[in-house]
């Protein structure tokens, strides 16, 4: 008889996306592979692993730990050192300690393949269950009281295992083993239909058939997601579609829709590969896609526009209901425009029971509400649009860790805000435009549960250099010890930097709407040379005038009329921005512009795009900030195309962009009957060309050779990909936004990482 290997003992510890994604089940079945014994247990932020056996297989364990993990869970490190043998016989999972410093929490998944496949199976004892999860998908960010991830502290605590499920629960080799989300027909949550009195009109298979009917015949659905509610009708029908639009006030803004697989993705959307991987990833954002010709969605979907926004079904109701209806639904967040989303069933039937005629409610309560993601592809790489459901609250790394724990309210629009503690940053979902009472009531909410949650008391505020931006009233009504203002513009370009990790200078360019400029002006078009601590602006568009101010962003004519002002000679060109244009009006803004009277200066390439789109003649009204430029974008589609003239000189050290050759150009061209796609499309290029001359003049003047592209401008793909290639082609190193939108969603972020390093340097 042979002696028995001498017994090693290793203690482990995981961190990263760890918990809730069967990291626990996993790493039993591993130890089992390799006949180990010890225990796993999550501790905050981390999973701990005691193995002990055969030091040979110990080392096989770990490699494999890391090179089979489950696909959801993101391993960050896994730190390994010796530990005493305690002699166990059997390898166990022990209930969760808990614990100080940073604590991940997984996102929302999506209902997986083999969920999904025994959803479907008659024989299956979860057929048709609308709850169906297991340790790989189902709802987690969304239904955390707080942490660690255990029932009993998820809003799934108000249901009781039943004797099956909690043997399965129990079953290492089973795959719902400490699926803290388990639950069936017998034991789970339920589903109900009911009128919008709240009266039920049925309950469970029955209830989805019921809603499913009626989409088919034309009503409005409300139905409780993951997140929040949605608004759901026929997105066939164009004219269920405008009822919607009536009800929810929301004359043009794009709906998302919904259907149930890619297949069906393909038959309305042209569904390129990394398209296909966006859709079908675990996270299931919308993805803006290629409309087809022969696509049966309805024209108010997305008027005006060449995509729509397609998401896959991601809750096992969202099959069960998509299969039955059979077609495509619209699927909109449950709100009216610019509220926050309903999340409870009272609050839904008292907020939305003027717009739905039924809703679709359930008994797992939603603890946060979270929007659906948008996201597109530009040259084969996602982008994303707004961070949300699937994304939040995964923590992102700051190059600079920060010395003092701190908060960063964000902008004004598009806001989210991000918690700091030393590298890592935790951003908000996003939220909204800060300028409704409800919206101010759901950043608070969502601070107290982010603090709470990740338990930080942050010690320092960030805030954005308006004077009168709300958000910068929240920040100061904070109270802490110390406010840190940075610009946006340099905050837009810090957010890209740091997410790649770059803390060297840079030309950045930070296209959008509007922004405070340090000058007391607006800007909106700007190439600064930046770092994390600072920045120097080194060029810039033309400033205009934008008569009566905020309303240019409504009336693109505004705009034309601002720029005309510093030109008159180009009246001609300009004729067909004004064509709709009352007499009376037009004379209203021209004399603000005379008087300086509410006609603010600005710089924004957001109105450079609605000024070109006024001149084409394209539209002189928009019913949201965006339409212009996303139509300009649609039209331009992938036409090839010269740029036209857009001259840059130099101006007190700063190199200045004059539009209005460019305007002139578009304006004379069109009325003499050229194409409006091209027109379009030699717009684009021109601003990338002229964009991507001013890039490179400042990296040669400063000796750099990278460029961050920033600023919800560069949500428009054509854009996008064409400043960056025409920068590539020279040679420079070119950033993007990836984890985050290039809009005001990352502006947080991007004062979160300029605020560290400002607290770091000691300043
Ligand atoms: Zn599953
Ligand atoms: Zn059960
Ligand atoms: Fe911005």
């Amino acid at each position: 008889m042979s002696a028995a290997p001498p017994v090693a003992a290793r203690l482990l510890r995981v961190t990263g996306v760890v918990q809730g994604v069967g990291f626990r089940p996993f790493v039993h079945r591993l130890a089992m592979r390799h006949a180990l014994v010890g225990w796993v247990r999550n501790v905050a932020g981390a999973v701990e692993i005691h193995v002990e056996g055969d030091v040979e297989e110990i080392r096989t364990f770990h490699r494999e730990l890391s090179a089979e993990a489950p696909v959801v869970s993101q391993i960050d490190a896994v730190a390994i050192v010796h530990a005493v043998p305690t002699g166990s016989c059997e390898f166990r999972i022990v209930a969760s300690a808990d614990a100080d410093g940073n604590r991940p929490i997984t996102a929302d998944l999506s209902c997986c393949a083999e969920c999904e496949a025994e959803l479907f199976d008659p024989a299956n004892r979860r057929y048709e269950h609308p709850f169906i999860t297991c340790t790989s998908c189902g709802p987690r960010y969304t239904i955390i009281r707080s942490l660690p991830y255990d029932r009993e502290r998820t809003s799934m605590a108000a249901f009781q295992r039943c004797e099956r499920c909690e043997s399965e629960y129990l079953d290492p080799a089973n795959r719902r083993h400490h699926a803290e989300t388990v639950a069936c027909p017998e034991c789970g949550p339920s589903v109900w239909l009911t009128d919008n009195s709240g009266a039920e009109r049925s309950r469970g298979s029955a209830a989805i058939r019921d809603a499913a009917a009626r989409l088919r015949s034309g009503d409005i659905v409300a139905i409780r997601g993951i997140g929040g509610f949605h608004l759901a009708c026929d997105a066939t029908d164009d004219v269920t579609v405008r009822r919607l639009r009536e009800r929810k006030r929301r004359d043009a803004r794009p709906f998302a829709i919904m259907v149930r697989t890619l297949g069906d993705a393909r038959s309305v959307s042209v569904v390129s590969v990394e398209e296909a991987r966006l859709l079908g990833g675990a996270e299931r954002p919308v993805v803006l896609l290629r409309r087809d010709e022969e696509s049966p969605i309805a024209p108010s979907v997305s008027p005006g526009l060449d995509r729509i926004g397609v998401m896959l079904a991601y809750t096992p109701l969202h099959h069960l209901l998509l299969e039955a209806v059979g077609r495509p639904l619209v699927m909109t967040s449950g709100n009216l425009t610019d509220e926050p989303i309903a999340i409870g069933n009272a609050e839904a039937l008292r907020r939305l029971r003027d717009i739905a005629n039924l809703f679709l409610l359930h008994d797992r309560e939603i603890l946060a509400g979270v929007d659906d993601s948008v996201a597109r592809v530009v040259d084969g790489a996602p982008l994303l649009l707004r961070r949300a459901r699937g994304y939040v609250p995964r923590a992102v790394r700051l190059p600079v860790a920060s010395p003092r724990p701190l908060i960063a309210v964000g902008a004004h629009l598009k806001n989210t805000f991000t918690l700091v503690r030393g590298d890592v940053a935790h951003v908000s979902s996003h939220i909204g435009n800060l300028d409704s009472v409800e919206s101010l009531a759901h950043f608070h909410d969502s601070l107290a549960r982010y603090t709470d949650l990740f338990r930080i008391a942050p010690e320092v505020a960030v805030r954005d250099l308006h004077p009168g931006y709300l958000s910068t009233r929240v920040a100061e009504e904070l109270g802490l010890s110390r406010t840190i203002v940075v610009q946006h513009h340099h905050a837009h370009i810090a957010a890209v930097a740091a997410e790649h990790g770059v803390t060297t200078r840079v030309v950045g360019l930070a296209f959008d709407g509007t922004g405070f400029g340090d000058d007391g002006s607006i800007w909106g078009a700007e190439t600064l040379v930046a770092d994390l601590n600072g920045y120097r602006r080194a060029a810039h568009l033309r400033s205009v005038p934008l008569p009566g101010g905020d309303l240019a962003v409504r009336e693109p004519w505004r705009s034309a009329l601002g720029y005309l002002s510093l030109d008159p000679a180009s009246a001609d060109a300009f004729a067909l921005a004004f064509r709709d244009v009352a007499d009376r009006d037009r004379a209203t803004a021209e004399r603000q512009i005379e008087r300086r009277l509410n006609a603010p200066h600005a710089s924004s390439l957001g109105r450079l795009f609605d000024a070109a789109a006024a001149v084409l003649g394209l539209r002189a009204r928009c019913s949201y900030e965006g339409q212009a430029p996303m139509e300009l974008e649609s039209l331009a589609g992938s036409a090839l195309a010269e740029p036209l003239s857009f001259p840059v000189r130099e101006t007190d050290g700063c190199l200045v962009l004059d539009p209005i050759p460019l305007l002139s150009a578009l304006g004379e061209l069109r009325q003499r009957g050229e194409d409006l796609a091209i027109l379009a499309a030699r717009f684009h290029e021109s601003v990338a060309s002229a964009s991507a001359e001013v890039a490179l003049a400042v990296a040669d003047g400063f000796g750099l050779d990278t460029v961050v592209l920033a600023g919800g401008s560069f949500q428009n793909a054509r854009l996008l990909s064409s400043v960056r290639t025409r920068l590539e082609a020279r040679r420079l190193r070119v950033l993007v936004p990836r984890q985050f939108s290039p809009n005001d969603g990352a502006i947080s972020f991007g004062q979160a990482a300029v605020a560290a390093s400002v607290l770091a340097r000691g300043d």
